[in-house]
């Protein structure tokens, strides 16, 4: 299988997926053209997209799904609860129902060649998920918009060959940054995001010898920072099972707005 992210943060988020037979995005919350250049910097394009996999309706992960849809009718699927959420923003213009396949979360499900996972998460949106997608024997992972994780979570995401997983803020950054209490009190909540920290210590619970490659994702763009995010995850990660050299699971930090190179998984 072969993974890229297009963007991912917390002002969007859009990455592909692909087996040598079927390509799918997961979430499209950038505009059409911007996800439309990071598929051509891989050599692909929207017209090889037969499906976009929606993790939740908030507008970093929707942003460009109505123009998107509208030009390609590429089908949409995502639980109840996200369909409902998009339904009622008014930011993106008018989705055709027929494009939306319901999925319950917890259920498995085939694009093309693609067998998918969808999970429940915590995060304050209507019905939230992660997923994981195998293909040949190989999967691959993408979590975010975690808040907080439990057991059924790890066990969806672990034996995974490769990972996205949100490293979404500093907590001290946070702590003493300018977002209002409320806020501050929501991000770090069991409905917000995970802090560098918690990343660590959820990784460890699903690394394995076959992890080919973790990259750090939805970043905080006032509470985080890319060497910060590595160096907090590297420092949970040190004393793990499976190697001395944290380099060997290739942790990387996803890059807000600039598309990764297509990796191999
Ligand atoms: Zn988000
Ligand atoms: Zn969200």
């Amino acid at each position: 299988m072969d993974f890229l992210t297009i963007a991912s943060g917390s002002s969007g988020n859009a990455m592909l997926v692909s087996s040598e037979n079927t390509s799918i995005l997961i979430d499209a919350g950038i505009s059409m053209k911007k996800i439309e250049q990071g598929l051509n910097s891989a050599g692909r394009t929207l017209k090889d997209i037969s499906g976009i996999l929606i993790t939740h309706e908030h507008i970093d992960h929707i942003g460009g799904l109505g123009v998107l849809s509208r030009k390609y009718n590429i089908p949409i699927y995502c639980t109840g609860g996200t369909i409902a959420g998009i339904n009622t923003t008014n930011r993106i213009g008018t989705i055709d129902n027929s494009l939306y396949n319901r999925i319950d979360s917890n259920e498995d499900f085939q694009i093309g060649d693609l067998m998918v996972h969808a999970e429940p998460v915590w995060h304050d949106a209507n019905e939230p998920c992660c997923y994981s997608i195998c293909n040949s024997g190989k999967k691959i992972s993408i979590a975010t918009d975690l808040g907080d994780y439990n057991d059924n979570i790890i066990e969806s995401i672990k034996d995974s060959d490769f990972l996205l997983i949100e490293a979404n803020h500093d907590i001290r950054m946070l702590e003493v940054g300018p977002y209002p209490f409320k806020i501050k009190q929501r991000i770090l909540g069991k409905y917000g995001h995970l802090s560098n920290e918690a990343c660590g210590r959820l990784l460890l619970n699903v690394l394995n010898s076959h992890m080919k490659g973790i990259v750090l994702g939805h970043l905080s763009k006032d509470n985080n920072f890319p060497e910060l995010a590595y160096e907090t995850v590297k420092y949970e990660l040190k004393d793990n099972p499976f190697t001395d050299d944290v380099r060997d699971f290739n942790l990387t930090v996803a890059r807000r707005d600039t598309p990764s190179k297509l990796i191999q998984v």
